[in-house]
């Protein structure tokens, strides 16, 4: 490969890609290294969604996070010629007059008016009339097929490589920046920090009755991919370890799928994954406490398309010494707590 470019960034799934990405658009010389360990990129819906149901507010930083994302999505579909974006509808089934009531009131307030539609719309499920309010300003990213295609993008460039990194080739010549997800456990520099891994498991189903056109939720999520087939999901299993799907995952959607349709249904999918979840559901992005040239982007958890486009702009201005790492996501809250000289 010649001379050492100054990055190199491992792991090839959306946070490395992410990465790359504003790398890219920055002329920065970099090289990825991607094995092909199950990823959670290649399992996840794709969904994104701005609002906290608990309180019906918009998420931390909700707009700049959206603004950001639709950009870089935008990007990316524009260089590959590829479409990746769609936006669709979330609709929020809402259990009783109380949370019926409680939308109506947030969806006047300043903090949320520009993330709840006021008009609630009718649904009928079962022969019984339900209310549901719809979240604005969301959609979905084909999130398997984006980083397929930048893989093919980066590969065409010559500055991604189909390897496993060995953490023992570091050297201090170069900026290492780590985007493992999960297998972070097994980085020697970062592995001290508290994740809180969550293993998710999702169907695919086929139903010529179901005929449902937004994002459908309440306990699990609808989301129609067209031609009748949809994604229903997904679970949050803090034990299992296993990336293989489970059984008992697939009964628990399955109920709670019954719950909120009534159709017939063929299960033609079951996949699952891990995602890279923190203590405190915040990433973990900064430099390493001692050893300055390693650098962690990581932790995006089950918002990483949301999430992952802002605060990478924000993790490569770092870089370049334009800023510093938000204190929320920034690894120096841990260091005091669960890093010591030996790791
Ligand atoms: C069931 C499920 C549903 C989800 N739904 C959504 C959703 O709707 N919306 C949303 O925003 N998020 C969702 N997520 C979460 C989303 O998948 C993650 O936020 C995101 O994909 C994490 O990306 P990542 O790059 O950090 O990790 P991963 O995608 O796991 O990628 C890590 C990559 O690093 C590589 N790697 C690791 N170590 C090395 C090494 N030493 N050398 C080379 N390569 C290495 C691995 O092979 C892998 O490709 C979902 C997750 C699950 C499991």
């Amino acid at each position: 490969m010649g001379k050492s470019p100054e990055y190199t960034i491992v792991g090839g799934g959306l946070a490395g890609m992410l990465v790359a990405w504003e790398l890219h658009k920055r002329n920065k010389p970099f090289v990825i290294y991607s094995d092909d360990a199950p990823a959670s990129s290649h399992v996840a819906a794709g969904t994104w969604n701005p609002v906290t149901f608990r309180r019906m507010i918009p998420t931390w930083r909700a707009q700049e996070m959206i603004d950001a994302m639709l950009r870089v999505y935008t990007e990316v579909e524009k260089e590959v010629g590829v479409d990746l974006l769609s936006m669709i509808k979330v609709e929020k089934i809402l259990a009783n007059d109380q949370e019926i009531d409680f939308w109506k009131e947030m969806a006047q307030k300043e903090i949320s008016k520009d993330f709840l539609h006021t008009e609630l719309h009718k649904i009928t499920i079962d022969s019984e009339e339900k209310s549901a309010g719809i979240v604005k300003q969301t959609g979905r990213l084909d999130l398997s097929r984006y980083v397929s295609e930048l893989h093919s993008f980066f590969t065409a460039r010559g500055v991604l490589v189909k390897e496993k990194f060995n953490y023992s080739s570091i050297h201090n010549h170069s900026i290492y920046i780590f985007t493992e997800g999960t297998y972070c456990s097994l980085n020697p520099y970062f592995k001290w920090l508290p994740f809180k891994n969550v293993k998710g498991d999702i169907l695919t189903i086929k139903s010529s009755d179901l005929k449902i056109e937004t994002i459908r939720k309440k306990n699990i999520f609808i989301l129609p991919l067209g031609k009748d087939i949809y994604k229903i999901g997904a679970t949050y299993d803090w034990h299992d370890k296993s990336w293989e799907p489970s059984e008992k995952a697939k009964a628990e959607i399955l109920e709670k799928f019954e719950k909120i349709s009534n159709c017939s249904y063929e299960v033609i999918g079951h996949e699952s994954g891990i995602r890279p979840a923190t203590y405190d559901r915040r990433p973990f992005i900064g430099e390493h406490p001692t050893h300055k040239n390693l650098l962690i982007f990581n932790g995006l958890g089950s918002k990483g398309i949301f999430l992952g486009p802002l605060l990478a702009q924000e993790f490569c201005d770092f870089l370049e010494g334009k800023g510093d790492i938000h204190e929320e996501v920034s690894i120096k809250r841990c260091v005091k707590k669960y890093f010591n000289d030996n790791c």
